[in-house]
């Protein structure tokens, strides 16, 4: 498996080269061309006719794909993968893949050029196998399997609406006045790291003690995103299952993390406490939660809906007066033009809440599962 990733991170990476490196007007290469040339090389090169094609054509459709974000203007320029950062490689074709349960909670899965691969746990499938994508994580190889499945379109739910203020101290308050507290899975777990790191350091290089250690820093990395994503899981199902309607602000977390630095023209000011703020956003995965959200609400006939962002914290929920001075402190609020005193948060949340009422605007850039293309599509892959 380390095998077949190293063959398509080596093939993408060599798109990557012809595509940036050798471009020329007239002289254009896509995925449709490098395909071609990559069934050329297979001809050629014994270890890379060693991974199966449909692996290999599948990594160039993910430097397409980081073409498309690029141009769209939803992420950098693609870079070079790395070996050990994200090794993974994908089997588009249900055809070659065949899943059954050999045991209570084991199964195999048949891989084209792996055979049988046995598999640890047992999920019933939700729906029909589309596709696989066998990925290593602190050292250990995981398959996520893709279904599709149609699914009734679900009545339009009645549930009350609610508005979400999302914050660093508070991780979320709600409009009804409750909140949820952060949980800081990365910072509780900083110490741990900061050992561990340091401990690889003193690691010779290529020494089975540092390939420990470093797997060892991995392993608190998984154990830090599992606690984050159960976390996000636990109070997004809650809220989607309470809500009919839950608004959000539409915030911009590619430009509220990108890096505090600035560039050379520009330099940033304040990095060390926007830097400070950054890891905390990261930290939330606020993104994540709106996601969960989006989809969850989706399945229940409900909607996640954003509202422009500005001032909701210095607007005062009672009667509308917008002032600076109004938010006295990080928690507390307190109107300049009426006097109504309320927790911060919650003040912005209504405020929240309310604009959507005036301008309606369906949440852009988020999968929002609608029947009929329930799972996801094969175009997705
Ligand atoms: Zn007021």
């Amino acid at each position: 498996m380390a095998q077949i990733a190293g063959a398509c991170r080596f093939v993408y990476n060599l798109a990557l080269e012809q595509r940036r490196d050798w471009w020329r007007p007239g002289r254009k290469f896509n995925s449709v061309s490098q395909c071609r040339e990559v069934t050329e090389l297979r001809a050629q090169v014994d270890w890379i006719k060693a991974a199966p094609v449909a692996a290999l054509q599948q990594a160039l459709r993910d430097l397409d794909r980081a073409y498309q974000n690029w141009w769209a203007g939803r992420a950098d320029y693609p870079t070079p993968r790395k070996k050990g950062f994200n090794d993974s490689f994908r089997f588009p074709d249900p055809n070659y893949l065949t899943l059954r349960r050999t045991g209570k909670s084991s199964g195999q899965l048949k891989l084209p050029k792996l055979g049988w691969v046995r598999l640890r746990g047992w999920r019933a499938l939700p729906g029909d196998l589309r596709n696989v994508t066998v990925s290593r994580r602190a050292g250990q190889w995981f398959a996520a399997i893709q279904c599709e499945r149609e699914i009734p379109e679900p009545i339009p739910s009645s549930l009350p609406s609610v508005g979400i203020d999302m914050g660093v101290a508070v991780f979320a308050a709600l409009s009804d006045g409750t909140s949820i507290a952060p949980a800081n899975h990365g910072k509780k777990a900083l110490r741990a790291l900061r050992k561990a790191q340091r401990a690889l350091a003193r690691k010779r290089k290529g020494s089975a003690n540092r390939r420990k250690a470093v797997r060892r820093v991995a392993r608190i990395h998984q154990r830090v995103a599992n606690a984050r994503k159960d976390f996000l899981h636990k109070h997004s199902t809650t809220i989607a299952k309470n809500h009919g309607t839950v608004v959000v602000e539409a915030l911009n977390l590619r430009n509220m993390s990108a890096s505090a630095k600035g560039t050379t023209e520009k330099p940033g000011r304040k990095v060390r406490q926007k830097a400070g703020l950054n890891r905390a956003i990261l930290d939330q995965g606020w993104g994540a939660f709106r996601i969960m959200l989006a989809y969850k609400l989706a399945d229940r006939g409900g909607r996640l809906v954003e509202v422009p962002a500005a001032y909701t914290s210095q607007t005062c929920s009672a009667c509308g007066v917008v002032d600076s001075a109004s938010r006295v402190s990080q928690a507390v609020f307190a109107c300049s033009g009426c006097g109504h005193t309320a927790n911060a948060d919650t003040n912005a949340a209504i405020n929240i809440l309310r604009r959507a009422d005036s301008a309606l605007k369906p949440v852009e850039g988020h999968r929002v599962v609608r029947p009929g293309e329930a799972g996801t599509s094969r175009s997705a892959a």
